[in-house]
């Protein structure tokens, strides 16, 4: 017997293997095999067997890696589609979407704990949500369908996704419940929790091999029927999928850095559709992507425009800072208008969060006589001063320095300490408010396991009265006694070299807005920004989605940008400047050559981060209706490219990319 082996590298084909007499008997299509690879061992995947010899000689499959196939024909399929897609490997692919590989299983006590007494019944639905839950209904019928469930923040959606799943279950199906990372917090997961106890298995990085694998054999065995997990749980091996939830559907996280560079909700989209589930994706900021397609009917809409209990939206205003120091001549961080606000939330025992995008103490380091800043060494990027170390430090590159005793440049001892960070935010608050208890959540801070959790339950308990932090705390806290919300600067997002700077700074500050206002209490937000009469931040100001979207779609519709044209961002990288320009250059003429109509190819040009980890970085930007048309040009041209003038660069590719450094 012969076996068609994918292998996790960047090869587009399979190769054949014999299966040695021994093992003929418990090979299946799906399993993991040890296989001799140019003189290594690689784990590949069997996804043929034949009897068929090979016209050529044949290396034998070594040992068989587990006890059973880990994917079926659907996963295979999905796994080929991801490939084809996202332009890699199907052996990448699938190395992806594996669980661990586990010698001996130990037993231990499942991820998840459950305390069968603290089962908690489910809530009547609002008539909103009743709607929203028809509408999910039928599609659970007919076996299709996408739900866009644009729920303004506290609307409820997390309800409507437990009375969805309630009735999956009844169908005798399973569901896949996908979260951001940063929102699988125990407050979340808990809730699922008490509905539906040891039902479900929980799915995250945070997990050991044998944890993961441990859940990763209960779903597979039929123990559990929800997932519940960050990117990868779209892989679980359920059986007879009937829904899956992407909360929070805009958010960036769900798009993974390293190959294959795939989008939860695309992967989504393609397995309720091969397998005849339906998608929720929930958000109370749509992407425009997702909102396009409901707008063109592909998606069905449900809409929560209420707050449970009809809780009104928190007050937001805008605080210009720019008049803050020419006609107040405040220097501070922080206008009088919040100080002022932040006083009183804290007289009348309230709590106050406080956020800003950006850690450490000051963001730049310059000379005030030649206006040199000071720079990583590896990257082309200002280091910021973090008080805690004393020390400046690159957050590309992660690497270290002394700070400067003079300039590097005209030798000046007037070095100056510019921009803020969290650090410095905690600085200033713990000065103007010395009575009050702070806390801070950034990844500075949150180091340890369970870190995280601590904080919030201090915060909780309201042991904290002031929790300062970067977007770790934008999203899903739910505080009752928060009734302020301040945003340090709304400007983080709005200068990102990025199409989507309006989008993520809009999201952004609704997300934060959410979280205040979620009692009785009510709750106010104050933002303070340099670039007050922008549409995203008067958007947010008037928690008007549709008037944001409508702004932004024209803007991508005039520029050609998602959701109106698909993008590949291919970015080479090298440390030798010079080879690196001439072959981008040579790929883009390669490119322009190939390109049919309708393929636009952008660039070369340097990247907006030119230089990461000492390697020179260029970029070019093709833009196109069809993603197969333009990775077809890609291929070719990076075929024609191959020779000793691309040694020593690195092209990656990137294929609907949501970041664009
Ligand atoms: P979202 O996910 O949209 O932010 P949640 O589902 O977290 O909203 O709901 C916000 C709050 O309202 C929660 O405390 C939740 O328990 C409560 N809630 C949701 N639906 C109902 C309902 N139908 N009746 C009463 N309370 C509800
Ligand atoms: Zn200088
Ligand atoms: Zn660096």
């Amino acid at each position: 017997m012969y076996a068609q082996i994918a292998v996790p590298l960047p090869i587009d084909r399979t190769f054949t293997y014999s299966v040695p007499e021994e093992i003929c008997g418990e090979i299946v299509i799906g399993m993991r095999v040890a296989v001799p690879f140019s003189g290594r061992q690689l784990n590949g995947y069997v996804v043929g067997l034949t009897e068929k010899k090979p016209p050529y000689p044949v290396k034998k499959i070594g040992n068989v890696l587990d006890p059973f196939p880990i994917f079926n024909e659907e996963m295979l399929q999905l796994n080929r589609w991801i490939a084809d897609y996202y332009g890699c490997s199907w052996g990448e692919a699938l190395k992806a979407a594996s669980p661990p590989v586990v010698k001996k299983v130990r037993k231990e006590k499942g991820a998840v704990e459950t305390d069968p007494g603290a089962k908690s019944s489910f809530l009547i639905p609002t008539s909103e949500q009743q709607e929203a839950l028809q509408l999910i209904e039928k599609c659970l019928h007919n076996r299709s369908g996408v739900v866009l469930l644009h729920g303004v923040t506290g609307s409820g959606k997390t309800e409507v996704y437990l009375h969805a799943i309630a009735r999956v279950l009844e169908r005798g199906q399973q569901a896949i419940v996908l979260l951001p990372e940063i929102s699988l917090t125990p407050q979340t997961v808990e809730r699922f929790r008490s509905r539906f106890g040891e039902r479900i298995a929980l799915w995250h990085s945070r997990l050991s091999a044998g944890e993961r694998y441990r859940e990763w054999v209960r779903i597979r065995e039929g123990k559990a029927d929800i997932v519940i997990g960050a990117r990868s749980a779209i892989f679980a091996p359920v059986k007879d999928l009937g829904l899956i939830v992407l909360d929070e559907e805009h958010e960036t996280s769900y798009k993974q850095a390293e190959t294959p560079k795939y989008h939860a909700r695309e992967v989504a989209l393609e397995r309720a559709r091969a397998a005849g589930a339906v998608v929720i994706l929930g958000t109370a900021t749509p992407s425009l992507e997702s909102y396009f397609q409901a707008g063109r009917g592909n998606y069905k809409l449900a809409q929560l425009t209420r707050r449970v209990d009809d809780r009104v939206m928190p007050e937001v205003e805008i605080i210009d800072m720019r008049k803050e120091l020419i006609t107040r001549g405040n220097r501070s961080v922080f206008s009088f208008f919040l100080q002022q606000a932040i006083r009183e939330t804290l007289e009348r025992r309230e709590q106050v969060i406080l956020f800003l995008n950006r850690r450490g103490f000051s963001t730049f380091v310059l000379c005030r006589e030649c206006g040199e800043v000071v720079r990583c060494k590896h990257c082309d990027v200002s280091l910021i001063y973090h008080s805690k170390t004393d020390r400046i430090h690159c957050h590309y590159c992660n690497c270290q320095q002394e700070k400067p005793q003079f300039c590097p440049e005209c030798r000046s001892r007037k070095i100056g300490y510019l921009g803020v960070g969290t650090q410095k935010v905690e600085n200033e608050v713990a000065k103007l408010f010395p009575q009050a208890i702070l806390g801070r959540m950034d990844s500075d801070t949150m180091t340890r396991k369970g870190s995280h959790a601590r904080m919030l339950n201090s915060f909780r308990k309201q042991e904290v009265d002031i929790l300062i932090g970067t977007q770790m705390i934008a999203k899903g806290l739910d505080f009752p006694r928060v009734t302020l919300v301040g945003v340090v600067s709304a400007d983080t997002a709005l200068s990102l070299a990025d199409f989507r700077a309006g989008e993520r700074t809009f999201q952004l500050l609704t997300q934060v807005a959410g979280r205040t206002g979620r009692g009785d209490l009510g709750g106010k937000v104050i933002v303070q920004t340099y670039n007050p009469e922008h549409y995203s931040i008067q958007s947010a100001r008037l928690h008007d989605y549709a008037g944001f979207y409508r702004q932004e779609i024209k803007f991508r519709q005039e520029l050609g940008y998602p959701p109106f044209k698909h993008l590949i961002n291919i970015t080479l990288q090298s440390p030798n400047q010079d080879r690196l320009i001439k072959l981008a250059q040579s790929l883009g003429k390669l490119l322009e050559a190939g390109a049919e109509k309708g393929v636009e190819v952008l660039g070369p040009v340097p990247a907006p981060l030119p230089r990461l980890k000492s390697r020179w970085r260029w970029r070019i930007i093709l833009k196109g209706n069809k993603v197969c048309q333009m990775r077809e040009v890609v291929k070719e041209s990076l075929t024609q490219l191959k020779g000793p003038a691309s040694r020593g660069v690195k092209i990656l590719l990137d294929i609907d990319p949501m970041g664009m450094l």
